[in-house]
């Protein structure tokens, strides 16, 4: 009976819910940072499904975790523990500043994790008054009620009824619009150390460090969300690592799965121990096949060699896109770390990323917005030279039809 639907862009229309608006092909297979629509049409990836296929598609490592899982055990339930999440939460611990773990299943499910822990800790060392949560203008944390209302875009969570209270938001890389909100009501600050989908927006230091003083000042818990930056995107483990400041609770998923669906949440010991049983839980978070491919992804990404060779390719990423601004001059900054890399559209062009994007395309190049004036490029971490290479000729002739389109 399936077998008789024809498969193309037209029946998403007609069987989807229509909350995306996905582009004209459907991809079939992928092999690095190659992926093949259904017409046999080959792309290069610079989108990495939005920063997740961290190794490319069907790298071999993670094929055989996954393929060696699936001929031993694929689901338990939290009432039995497993060893591939035993395995994979050692080695989170072992590789930050983490002493426990709890898995999800995504993103969002990590921030809810984590808010509803900081809410917890601060209900239980405190007390009740004590459960502000402090987030910045354009940052995202995810879809559910809570962290679509933690993030900075008020127009994502309008119009579903009564939002969680108590969520403020300061502006991003202003300490003193922190210091106006943040009290001793406040129970955490989030923060996205390069903010992702509000534009690939890195923080500074001194504001990362100046958050971490506010909150010791205040008794509230510093949250990292790295769900976009985590897993050696910005060429280190967690870009974390690259300032110096340590969060009391940490955010991954995206490229933790390299495509499979996983979340975690990363905290210390005092923390950890106030989601205590039957706090908080999910039946699927901490699955056999997701840790057992998870684990493969840490294990290859987390070398000396592969994070030198994200902080290589962004080298060669920014020449390119150099290359081509001094050619065409569309982009006045290319902001970002490592494989997290956002074009930012000049004045004349401004408001028009999605007409990049939809060019690339025509020209065989997979690629992201960031918003309405950013280009966003998020390709696997381990990309070639040759690819990335490739990648840009097609970008450049994308660029060169939007311009000449423009005259
Ligand atoms: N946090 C950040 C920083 C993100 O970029 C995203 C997704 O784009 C999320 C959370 C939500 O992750 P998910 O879509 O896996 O729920």
């Amino acid at each position: 009976m399936s077998d008789a639907v024809i498969v193309n862009r037209a029946l998403f229309d007609e069987v989807m819910v229509p909350n995306y608006a996905p582009a004209a092909i459907i991809p079939v297979r992928g092999m690095g940072s190659r992926v093949w629509d259904q017409q046999d049409r080959e792309y290069v990836d610079f989108a990495g499904g939005i920063a997740v296929s961290s190794l490319g598609h069907c790298h071999p490592a993670l094929v055989q975790a996954l393929t060696e899982q699936a001929n031993k055990i694929w689901h338990l339930s939290n009432v039995m523990t497993n060893e591939p999440a035993l395995k994979l939460a050692a080695a989170l611990v072992a590789n930050t500043f983490a002493d426990k773990v709890y898995f999800a299943n995504s993103g969002a499910e990590a921030n809810e994790a984590a808010l509803k822990l900081a809410r917890r800790y601060a209900l239980d060392t405190v007390g009740e008054h004590k459960m502000d949560i402090i987030s910045f203008g354009k940052s995202f944390h995810g879809r559910t009620f809570f962290t679509v209302t933690v993030g900075g875009q008020a127009s994502y969570s309008d119009g579903f009824g009564p939002k969680p209270a108590a969520v403020l938001h300061a502006e991003f890389n202003n300490l003193d619009s922190v210091k106006a909100l943040i009290s001793d009501r406040t129970c955490a600050v989030i923060v996205e150390p390069i903010q992702g989908e509000g534009g690939i927006l890195p923080a500074t230091t001194e504001f990362l460090q100046g958050l971490r003083e506010l909150c010791d000042a205040h008794q509230a818990l510093l949250i990292f969300d790295e769900v976009q930056t985590g897993v050696g995107r910005t060429g280190a483990l967690y870009a974390y690592m690259h300032s110096g400041v340590t969060p009391d609770i940490l955010t991954t998923a995206k490229s933790l799965g390299g495509g499979f669906p996983i979340g975690a949440m990363l905290t210390t010991h005092t923390i950890a121990a106030h989601l205590k049983v039957g706090t908080h839980g999910s039946t699927y978070g901490g699955n056999p096949l997701g840790c057992a491919v998870a684990l493969a992804v840490l294990d290859t990404i987390n070398q000396p060699a592969v994070m030198a060779q994200v902080l290589e390719n962004e080298q060669l990423f920014r020449a390119e896109l150099h290359r081509i601004n001094a050619k065409y001059d569309v982009f006045s900054a290319v902001r970002g770390k490592g494989m997290l890399l956002g074009a930012v559209l000049n004045e004349r062009f401004k408001g028009r990323s999605r007409d990049f994007f939809l060019a690339s395309a025509e020209h065989g190049l997979l690629s992201l917005v960031a918003g309405p004036d950013v280009v966003r490029f998020a390709p696997s971490l381990v990309i070639t030279p040759d690819d990335i290479r490739e990648g840009m000729q097609r970008f450049e002739a994308a660029v060169a039809q939007v311009v000449q389109a423009t005259h």
